[in-house]
């Protein structure tokens, strides 16, 4: 505020002042009041003095200030010095080096037997080793093992700090309760799932927050840099565990499988009030369900109990469902666990204190306290429930192998065929969940075949080295709800979704609309993400077979050093890598873009060649070092002619590449996770540098810097603020003399908006996102904790508005429909007049079909007629001026759900991805981000095409 300035203002505030307050006045809400100040940290005293309080050690109390990474390990190490209950495991690094831990807290007599107690638990997991009996006796003697976790959104802060406090309670009390909590349990405590995130946030939060409870205090507004729910590179460890790209899940999927826990509680913290299970729907039809409610009820009954006796705020069965596989609660569930979310209301980014709707103050201590209570109950109720769970959890695995032997899918198959770089990863993917798989030894034929694009052969021979999974196996389960095509949700649960949508249709456009509730992804089957032929079958191969226990592969053999040139096939991932890491390292590095004849063999078009002439005396041996690391075969030619065809090392359809300089936009209103998965593709899969820099930047370097730029997915109206019309001429500019713009998802909308005009194709509905600030894109939301359908980049608070309040967990409603709208999975529902609706509704995350235009540079190395897409609320009309190089013909999915009568309506015909000619330069338009979460790869090469021959070729080049 400013000072008064004049006598005269100050009359009039003083007059104000002695006016009798209006009624109004009266009728304001009593002054703020905290709710669970009593609630008492001690409760579990006396502790024994051998363990100093962490809150001792730190200088502060409970809840007064955030504890760093550092100050946690501290007392870690002394109790794990002092303590006969606690075994401290280091599990590895980070990528920031922090070390990340599993601790063990039972008591002593466990403790002294871990080895035997982890047998045990892994024999029951695995019913073939063990007979009833057998099984019987061990659940009788073995402790229930609880897996604990915290804060895997590093600025969930309530459950760091919760857990400090458990682990202080478990390791020092004396309280019999906790001795005989111990005697029954073991508790396998993760204790910070993302230390790297964690540290950004608690840095900045102790530095700027001074525990004002007003939503708009610059204390509850991360910075789009520190944003801690997010690990390293931008990931979202709670939806990383489908394929386990980020260290933090491996490590973590891995001790699971090494402590076979039977229960699983996942302490978050964003939402209103506490959540805990049951869950809401829909479920992982791969659970069963009897199994899976009886047991989530029985916990979530001890939570409630607990909660009730402080009278404390909770919710049950809305919100968060168990249906994607890729959280800890459906993950664990799957492992045949009680998977379970909870989610607490203070701390985080309500920070230290934060005022309600109703002016009650939360503090971050009230969000510590419930999630103290929730783990202790989960304990006591996993004691008390010890013998049953333990039993139940050995059926889980029998069933398991049962239903492998039975029902429409019991194997899935992958011929050696495709790129051998997404085969591996595939299997290295499936090993981290701890699935089997087998080589066969011998060729195999297999009955009623159904291949991932819908097409099923009577009978099929598989060669010898194909890939098994059969499900009948433990994690049976699992691997059905890894790799089937698709997983169908509850019908109660479409139903709701159908009757919302109705409902709005009947409202007026202006009128607010009811949120669907997809949390997340519909769609994610490994072998359609990652586009590795595969094959399933309603029976099992009769072949031997071996386990695959590693993705160990021998290098390629090294060239002989040639004469004229080195050539190498353009027919992996790899391939591509190589072709970078080459241009990078300044080799001139030159490319087919007809069908290659060289050293009498035939290479697909966009095949390598290396010219021995035109290239320093280091390239022989770098060459062999590079290509032996990233797996690539390379072949010597030692003469320019050609024995048959046009095409030689020598011809005019060789062209030499230039290097890319690559520039990617970082700043608010661009999606973290986008830029996140772009930056660990390039930087960890393919070894490529790039510069990320800000849109003020870019448009203020000479133009040739960079002759590439991506614009990752974000706020289609934050981008158009960013460059504003001048930079959009610059950027043109930039783009006709040579320069290659690569736009995703949110920045695609931008690129195709018509005052932007950077490309002749148009959203479908353009008007309604492009022109606004794209509630769709990641302008204004609070992040949703659990799950979202951030394909298209809601999952990020970017905007600010939004963040004022309690995070909204949806994106927004379907807007702008005329008619009733009839929804429905797959092709379960009958169409209806949905079809009547002017706009297409958005998809949480379906897989359709695409076309693949084979005659253009950005489909290099793809030589199949068609390849899986994963769309969600995008649909672009085709260019008429440029090359719509995916296209979708087939508005049936393959996968997921989509809005029947709507989605195919609209689908139809549109183009997933452009490339648009400007001038010398390229913009290239992906739908939907192709690296999303590091799931997604089947369009990897497409990009990295942008990039490898974007800056070179222009569509004089001509090809075929
Ligand atoms: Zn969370």
């Amino acid at each position: 505020m400013k000072p008064l300035k004049t006598p005269l203002v100050a009359l009039f505030c003083l007059i104000f002042l002695l006016m009798p307050l209006p009624p109004s006045f009266a009728q304001l809400p009593p002054a703020p009041v905290t709710s669970a100040v009593d609630f008492d940290f001690r409760q579990f005293g006396p502790h024994s003095p051998d363990f100093v309080s962490p809150w001792t050690t730190f200088g502060y109390d409970i809840g007064d200030f955030h504890t760093n990474y550092a100050n946690f390990e501290r007392v870690v190490r002394d109790y794990a010095a002092k303590s006969d209950r606690l075994r401290v495991f280091e599990r590895g690094r980070t990528s920031e080096h922090r070390t990340l831990y599993t601790l063990v807290v039972s008591a002593p007599k466990n403790i002294a037997r871990l080895d035997a107690i982890k047998a045990n638990a892994a024999k029951l997991a695995d019913p073939r080793q063990l007979s009833d009996a057998a099984a019987e006796s061990l659940t009788q003697d073995l402790p229930i093992i609880v897996w604990l976790a915290y804060s895997i959104h590093g600025n969930e802060s309530a459950g760091f700090e919760a857990m400090i406090q458990v682990l202080y309670d478990l390791v020092a009390s004396q309280n019999p309760m906790i001795r005989d909590l111990l005697d029954q349990v073991v508790v396998v405590i993760n204790p910070c799932q993302n230390p790297d995130g964690h540290e950004r946030f608690v840095t900045w939060y102790n530095a700027v927050g001074i525990g004002r409870p007003e939503p708009f205090a610059i204390e509850h507004r991360e910075p789009w840099s520190i944003y801690g729910r997010l690990n390293h590179y931008l990931f979202d460890l709670n939806r990383d565990l489908l394929v386990a790209s980020q260290v933090e899940s491996q490590s973590a999927m891995q001790a699971f499988l090494e402590w076979h826990p039977q229960v699983c509680a996942d302490h978050h913290g964003q939402t209103v009030n506490y959540f805990f299970p049951p869950a809401a729907l829909p479920i992982n039809p791969n659970l069963d369900r009897g199994q899976s409610d009886k047991w989530l009820d029985i916990f979530g009954r001890g939570n409630a109990a607990a909660f009730d006796r402080y009278g404390w705020q909770y919710y049950v069965r809305d919100v968060f469902d168990l249906f994607y596989p890729g959280y800890w609660d459906s993950w664990s569930s799957l492992n045949g666990a009680t998977g379970m979310t909870y989610e607490t209301d203070g701390g985080g980014w309500k920070g230290l204190n934060w005022r309600r709707d109703d002016e009650t103050i939360l503090t971050l201590r009230d969000g510590i306290a419930r999630h103290v209570t929730a783990s202790f109950a989960t304990l006591q109720t996993a004691a008390a429930n010890r013998v049953a769970r333990l039993r139940d959890y050995r059926a889980f695995f029998v069933q398991s192998i049962a239903e492998g032997k039975q029902g429409p899918l019991q194997c899935v198959v992958f011929p050696p065929e495709g790129d051998p770089t997404r085969r591996k990863r595939l299997v290295q993917t499936l090993l981290y969940h701890g699935v089997e798989v087998q080589t066969a030894t011998a060729a195999f034929t297999l009955k009623a075949v159904h291949d991932y694009a819908g097409r099923v052969q009577p009978t099929r021979d598989f060669p010898p080295g194909t890939l098994i999974v059969s499900l009948d196996q433990p994690r049976g389960r699992l691997a059905k709800s890894l790799l089937e095509p698709d997983t169908k949700q509850d019908r109660a649960f479409i139903e709701r979704q159908l009757e919302k949508v109705r409902r709005n249709a009947n409202r007026g456009a202006n009128a607010p609309k009811e949120e669907t509730e997809f949390y997340d992804i519909t769609a994610w089957s490994l072998p359609l993400a990652l586009d590795v032929p595969a094959y399933w079958s309603g029976s099992r191969p009769a072949v031997s077979a071996t386990p695959v226990a590693s993705v160990v592969v021998s290098p390629p053999q090294s060239p002989a050093p040639a004469k004229t040139a080195y050539v190498f096939a353009y027919d992996s991932d790899a391939a591509a890598k190589l072709a970078l890491q080459l241009l990078q390292e300044g080799y001139r590095l030159a490319t087919a873009v007809r069908p290659l004849r060289a050293g009498e063999r035939t290479y697909p078009r966009g095949s390598f060649v290396l010219r021995v002439e035109r290239n320093p005396e280091t390239l022989h041996t770098r060459l062999a070092a590079l290509a032996a690391a990233c797996g690539v075969e390379v072949q010597a030619v030692n003469s320019a002619y050609t024995d048959t065809g046009i095409t030689g090392v020598g011809s005019e359809g060789i062209y030499t590449l230039r290097p890319p300089r690559v520039a990617v936009i970082a700043q608010e209103g661009v999606s973290q996770t986008s830029y996140g998965a772009l930056w660990f593709m390039l930087a960890n899969d393919i070894g490529m540098e790039f510069t990320p820099i800000t849109v003020d930047t870019f448009l203020d370097l000479r133009l040739g810097e960079f002759n590439v730029l991506i614009l990752p997915d974000g706020s289609p109206g934050a981008y158009r603020r960013a460059f504003g019309k001048e930079g959009l001429e610059r950027l043109k500019l930039w783009c006709q003399e040579g320069g290659t713009l690569i736009c995703l998802g949110g920045a695609a909308a931008f690129a195709s908006h018509k005052e932007t005009d950077l490309t002749s194709a148009r959203l479908i509905d353009a008007d309604d996102e492009a022109g606004k600030d794209g509630q769709t894109a990641s302008a204004g939301e609070k992040t949703p904790d659990k799950k979202t359908s951030d394909t298209g980049s809601t999952d990020e608070p970017t905007g600010a508005a939004a963040r004022y309040g309690e995070p909204s967990r949806k994106k927004s409603s379907p807007k702008d429909e005329k008619k009733s709208a009839e929804v429905g999975s797959g092709a379960e529902q009958a169409p209806t007049d949905t079809a009547l609706s002017a706009a297409p509704l958005p998809l949480p995350g379906a897989i359709f079909r695409a076309v693949v235009n084979r005659e253009h540079f950005l489909t290099f190395s793809h030589e199949q007629a068609e390849m899986p897409v994963l769309l969600s609320q995008r649909f672009f009309r085709p260019s008429k001026t440029g090359t719509n190089v995916l296209t979708i013909e087939n508005p049936i999915p393959l996968a997921g759900f989509i809005w029947k009568g709507n989605t195919e309506r609209f689908v139809r015909n549109t183009a997933p991805v452009i490339e648009e000619q400007l001038g010398a330069g390229h913009v290239i338009l992906f739908a939907d981000d192709p690296h999303y979460r590091a799931i997604w790869q089947a369009q990897r090469r497409i990009f990295l095409n942008g990039l490898i021959f974007g800056p070179t070729i222009t569509f004089s080049t001509g090809l075929r």
